[in-house]
């Protein structure tokens, strides 16, 4: 029989969200009449924006007539998209980014879990604890971590500990990384940093050969003007970072799937004989090979995000989440806990009373209040002792739990 790749046994079995579900249910079946929310999920709920919709539809009739039918597109997305990505996320802010260093894919998912296979099998990997998991599991099934601990920790893995004694961000690591997962506004802990931190990061790299895997999915969520929106508003970023963007969150894409990597021109790595070699043409290379595109109506209706009524309606949408955020964050604050994020981020990331562990907390949350959350030791071992509730739901709901948490929790 084929052998086959013995890292995905290494996986911790993907304990957290199977591990939620099965609590659930079981407090379904004890309690058939309660009225569960969810607060949990990394999920948005709110429908597609109507001029994305209306250029989704154009996009589909465009391909019922031979004249503007479009087989095969390019990999790395069409120009048009492209431009309006440089110039309106970009440019716009004085950043430069060319059109050709924008690369359209179908998820930040992908991009940040693929982009790890341009690199050498024993590329050392830093990581925020705790983090995305994505970050850590690609890295895993790739070979370049050991066994797992009990805690969620893999051996060979550079583990940067997010606590409230470091306002939840990484610290330098003393280990010296080759690559370095950075995500802001932060998930799960709602964190975002600041121009003068993320300068830190960039001169690390800098100094020590690193590259910066920048992930700002939720960058449209930054409300202070004073917080950087990519990691390229950084001076000499060009030469150390790539970006993940994502308009899952931001436009309601989580089903309709459209993001972007930029690859600077300006960023290199090194071959076996210590030669630079331009990890733009690697990457561009990985997604001719492996990927097709992401669809044209899909691109016609992402296109749409930039319309002055796109940008009017998408604004309607983040408005609507970041006012739940305000709901969760107030409401758990009047009743003694504390909590980070929730400003520029759709994440409240929130400290248990009297140092309850994460698991007995979602317990606690589902038993008292019929909510449900999401453990932040499930992210981590750092996030032990906090709870990550999303502000992704519907308002009613999201008020109706923080009306229960009041009264019992
Ligand atoms: C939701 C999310 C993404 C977006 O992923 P897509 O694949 O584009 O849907 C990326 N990074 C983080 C940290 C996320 O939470």
């Amino acid at each position: 029989m084929a052998r086959i790749n013995d890292n995905y046994l290494k996986l911790a079995a993907g304990y957290l969200f199977p591990e939620i579900g099965r609590r659930v249910r079981e407090f379904g079946e004890a309690n058939p009449d309660a009225q569960l929310i969810r607060l949990g999920i990394g999920d948005v709920t709110r429908p597609l924006p109507s001029s994305i919709i209306s250029a989704l539809h154009k996009g589909v009739d465009e391909m019922a007539e031979a004249s503007s039918f479009k087989g095969y597109g390019p990999e790395q997305g069409y120009a048009f998209l492209r431009e309006l990505v440089a110039e309106h996320d970009f440019g716009s802010r004085g950043v430069k980014v060319d059109p050709d260093e924008v690369f359209i894919s179908d998820g930040a998912k992908c991009d940040s879990g693929n982009i790890q296979e341009i690199f050498s099998s024993d590329a050392k990997i830093a990581v925020a604890d705790p983090v995305y998991p994505v970050y850590v599991d690609t890295n895993v099934m790739a070979g370049r971590t050991g066994t797992v601990d009990d805690q969620g920790r893999y051996q060979g893995l550079i583990y940067m500990p997010c606590l409230e004694e470091n306002g939840f961000l990484p610290e330098l690591p003393t280990e010296k990384p080759d690559l370095i997962y950075m995500c802001f506004p932060n998930n799960p802990t709602g964190t975002v940093a600041t121009k003068e931190q993320l300068k830190t990061w960039v001169d690390y790299a800098k100094e020590n050969g690193s590259i910066l895997l920048f992930d700002a999915a939720y960058e449209a969520f930054i409300s202070d003007p004073e917080i950087p929106h990519s990691i390229f508003e950084i001076e000499g970023a060009r030469e150390v970072a790539i970006e993940f963007r994502s308009f899952s969150k931001v436009a309601g894409f989580t089903g309709t799937r459209c993001a972007y990597t930029v690859v600077p021109k300006e960023l290199n790595g090194l071959d076996a004989q210590g030669n630079p070699v331009s990890i733009h043409s690697l990457w561009n290379r990985r997604q001719s090979t492996k990927f097709n595109g992401v669809s044209y109506p899909v691109q016609v209706g992402t296109a749409a995000v930039y319309s002055p009524e796109g940008q009017k309606e998408i604004r309607g949408l983040i408005d609507y989440y970041m006012e739940n955020a305000r709901i969760i964050r107030e409401g758990l604050n009047e009743s003694g806990y504390e909590t980070f994020g929730g400003v520029n981020a759709p994440y409240i990331w929130l400290k248990t009373k009297d140092g309850m562990a994460s698991w007995d907390f979602f317990d606690h949350l589902l038993n008292k209040a019929q909510v449900v959350g999401t453990p932040g030791s499930g992210f981590g071992a750092a996030g032990e002792g906090y709870f990550r509730l999303s502000a992704f739901g519907d308002k009613e709901n999201v008020e109706e739990a923080i009306r229960r948490i009041q009264q019992g929790v």
